[in-house]
């Protein structure tokens, strides 16, 4: 590789602190002089901005992700002998906290063009379920585009199960003119500095409209207090710390600008590689992407890998093994669009720290290699 030629990954932490140095700096700042490091105004402000952003009734600020989904399928009653229905294309967390509930997950076909949750899938797994022990839904959010919501809620409502959308991975993305994280029970966001809004660290979030469910998720999160010292039932520790809460307060107003940014990238890619053997992110009618990841596929994708690898470029593969063919989570299933969406996918470069001219450079060496 040219040394001249700087290096390109799928995500870029570090660009996304310097393009909100001064802010995030002041904010940091701020906290260390207040004296107050968890629980106090900044977690309080950043709730109701992270709500009023999405259009959401309101918000529980967690420690991450994976136990904003936790806590919020045990808000909404999940645990021991019931069954969760998600995809098997997800990070393991998804999983993860659906196990920890104490409920068994059940994995849903993906359409084999957005590679997001089927509908017509899900009703067939919800029909075959005559003891109704799949309480809860959990379609994800994967890559930046929202799930075919409308249905997968009306489906759900059918047979009576709650809806839990995983939204780690598309803050601001929209169905229907409506945020994802508005249209389930309750919604998971995940702030691991690499999503589209980041935290420098780990954090989380419960959105949602269901009052006396994000009321609870506030128990569980700090050992089932209701007041001090008294346990109301059985919680955890799952803060969302006030540097972090601060962090995200100064990077929210740039969340739909930088949005925006990855969108003109992710037209970009489409436009250069229409005509190559890749087969081309889908963007279903109705919804607006977050352009999380910009993922494409091809067979060939350990040599389209390597050949990018050679020229300074480092791909992320989101994700290669569906959960239920990996050891801590086999189970007896087999979902050939999922396994094929696994052993395709490949996210090529996309975060606001580049420039068109790198999202250029990367087309290129995309054509070269095939
Ligand atoms: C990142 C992510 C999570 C987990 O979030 P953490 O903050 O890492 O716990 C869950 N689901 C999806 C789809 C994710 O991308």
């Amino acid at each position: 590789m040219p040394d001249t030629l700087r290096q390109l990954y799928s995500a870029d932490p570090k660009a996304g602190y310097l393009a909100a140095k001064a802010e995030i700096d002041a904010a940091v700042a701020r906290v260390l002089a207040s004296g107050t490091y968890i629980h106090g105004r900044e977690l309080a402000a950043f709730e109701s901005e992270f709500a009023a952003f999405l259009g959401a009734r309101g918000c529980a600020g967690v420690a991450n992700g994976t136990d904003a989904i936790e806590l919020a399928l045990r808000a909404l009653g999940i645990g021991a002998g019931d069954r969760v229905a998600t995809v098997a294309n997800t990070v393991t967390a998804t999983v993860a906290a659906i196990v920890a509930t104490g409920a068994e997950p059940v994995f849903v076909e993906i359409e084999s063009d957005t590679m997001l949750m089927d509908a017509r899938a899900l009703e067939v797994v919800l029909r075959a379920d005559t003891e109704r022990r799949i309480k809860a839904v959990v379609p994800v959010h994967l890559y930046g585009q929202a799930c075919d919501m409308p249905e997968i809620v009306a489906v759900a409502l059918a047979h009576g199960a709650k809806v839990l959308e995983d939204c780690a991975q598309a803050h601001g993305a929209t169905v229907s003119g409506r945020t994802a994280g508005t249209w389930g029970d309750l919604a998971a966001f995940s702030f691991y500095p690499t999503k589209n809004l980041g935290a420098l660290g780990d954090g989380g979030a419960v959105v949602g409209g269901d009052a006396g469910a994000l009321e609870r998720v506030r128990l569980l999160r700090q050992y089932g207090w209701r007041t001090r010292y008294v346990s109301d039932e059985h919680g955890r520790n799952s803060r969302l710390d006030e540097l972090q809460a601060a962090i995200l307060r100064a990077r929210l107003p740039r969340l739909a600008a930088e949005n925006a940014y990855r969108a003109q990238f992710a037209a970009r890619y489409l436009e250069l590689l229409a005509g190559t053997p890749v087969r081309l992110p889908v963007v279903a009618a109705g919804r607006t992407h977050v352009w999380h990841q910009f993922v494409v596929r091809t067979a060939k994708r350990e040599a389209l890998r390597a050949a990018l690898e050679a020229q300074g470029i480092f791909c992320g593969v989101l994700y290669p093994v569906p959960i239920y063919r990996q050891p801590g989570y086999a189970g007896d299933v087999a979902r050939p669009l999922t396994e094929k969406a696994c052993a395709e996918v490949i996210s090529l470069p996309l975060h606001p720290g580049l420039t068109v001219a790198d999202v250029e450079r990367v087309a290129a060496a995309v054509r070269a290699a095939l």
